[in-house]
């Protein structure tokens, strides 16, 4: 069987092996790790026969499918692991059966990332079996850790600088062909992530006596955590707008609605106005604008009747591009303002680099869409999430971030939540679109 039913049988096939990765690598079932490497030699063997496989840190697959040229190669991502599925009575299909219904196929990693892996393998396949060879090397990266920010593609970008690989771009996972994503805009659009924010892991400890809960001292260490996270709240980080988001609103402004039309066309002067506007448009949009802060986990004392001796929150900072690490810790200390609240820096990954929009590689990404989805307009944009292309980008300057799928908002949602699915009909196009991109190559 071939082509595109082959791709949704596989990707029913790799949906009901539960490669769940966990932040405790000894609490992950390496055997669902091992099926599903033996499914995926199974579904794709001419891939396998005609690549370089190999397994690298674990579970992870490094391909390399040697070219005609000694042009520099590609590589394309995309992972093998996937995220728990929470309550699984919330869905409604089992997250494990792949069920087909709907014209959807449903399930854990439907999106996330087991559909663009298979289209990926998909469209590679096809062209070996038509006896196509590509025009450079393309190799394939496919790492086991990414939802738990493991070390995976770090130990790819490693081996492939070992042998001296410099790629001429790199395409991970990332935006998608959504619609209504931005006001005035009703073409669909394809959001191709050009640099994603980074991140930053930070505890506050407030400190004191404890005691009973009986004879309470003002300000202990509860209020005085409470006390720092409401000034976290109502004292955000100032908003500003990179220029690769203009970029995006100058790309959608040709295809806008008025009045959106000419604000985005005019979107670097207005850089200011629309710096203020977009965090009251909503928490997203507040998101593309500025450094985040989430306050995620808070503890106290261990007993109902004991006053707390520490008392500790977890803040999740994502940090814009053209920010630093250390400078949102900085500003989270002097926000704070109380030298009794200790900050300390669990983990930090600095904003990644900007993928240039205007040469032949992001132009290929843009002609592949204009040609697989016609009406589609690519814009760029600054990716909120993190991925694992975030380690290639550290070292290579092309890493683009593109799934090559239709995505509703609903299943955008359903990406880490429940009711994951995609379109058959949309794993065909991704597959096609795939398989365009490497017949240009
Ligand atoms: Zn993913």
């Amino acid at each position: 069987m071939k082509g595109h039913d082959a791709a949704v049988d596989a990707l029913r096939a790799l949906i009901r092996i539960p490669t769940v990765s966990d932040w405790d690598p000894a609490r992950e079932d390496r055997s669902a790790f091992e099926a599903l490497l033996a499914e995926l030699r199974e579904r794709f063997p001419r891939l396998h026969a005609a690549c370089e496989v190999e397994r690298i840190g674990g579970d992870a697959l490094l391909v390399r499918w040697p070219g005609r040229t000694r042009e520099a190669p590609v590589v394309l991502m995309a992972h093998l692991d996937v995220v728990p599925v929470g309550e699984a009575s919330a869905w409604t299909h089992p997250p494990f059966a792949g069920d087909l219904a709907d014209g959807h196929v449903w399930g854990r990693g439907a999106l996330d990332c087991k559909g663009s892996l298979v289209a990926t393998c998909q469209a590679v396949e096809d062209l070996i079996e038509d006896g196509v060879t590509p025009g450079r090397d393309v190799w394939l990266s496919f790492g086991c850790n990414e939802e738990v920010s493991g070390r995976a593609a770090q130990d790819a970008v490693a081996v492939l600088r070992e042998r001296g690989v410099e790629p001429w771009f790199v395409l991970d996972e990332g935006g998608a062909i959504v619609q209504g994503a931005l006001p005035g805009v009703d073409a669909p659009m394809a959001v191709v992530g050009v640099s994603e924010k980074g991140t930053v892991d930070v505890e506050l400890i407030a400190r004191g006596d404890g005691g009973h809960a009986s004879a309470p001292r003002r300000m202990g260490p509860t209020s005085r955590l409470a006390r720092a996270i409401l000034r976290l709240e109502r004292k955000p980080f100032p908003s500003h707008l990179p220029d690769a988001t203009l970029d995006m609103l100058e790309r959608a402004g040709s295809h806008a609605r008025m009045p959106y039309a000419v604000a985005f066309r005019h979107a670097r002067r207005l850089r200011p106005v629309l710096s203020r506007v977009l965090p009251q448009l909503g928490h997203e949009t507040a998101a593309m604008a500025r450094t985040t802060v989430a306050v995620t986990q808070l503890s106290g004392s261990p007993g109902a009747n004991v006053i707390a001796a520490t008392a500790r929150a977890h803040v999740n900072m994502r940090v814009m591009v053209g920010e630093t690490v250390d400078g949102a810790v900085a500003r989270i200390r002097s926000t704070i303002k109380d030298p009794h609240v200790e900050v300390v820096v669990v983990s930090g990954n600095e904003p990644s680099p900007v993928s240039p929009t205007d040469d032949a590689a992001y132009a290929l990404l843009e002609s592949t869409l204009r040609d697989v989805f016609p009406g589609t307009v690519a814009v760029p944009y600054v990716m909120l999430a993190a991925t694992d292309s975030r380690h290639f980008h550290r070292v290579w300057p092309r890493v683009y971030r593109f799934t090559p799928f239709r995505m509703t908002a609903a299943q955008r949602a359903s990406i880490h939540g429940a009711d994951e699915r995609i379109g058959i009909d949309d794993l065909r196009d991704g597959v096609a679109w795939y398989r365009r991109l490497i017949e240009q190559l």
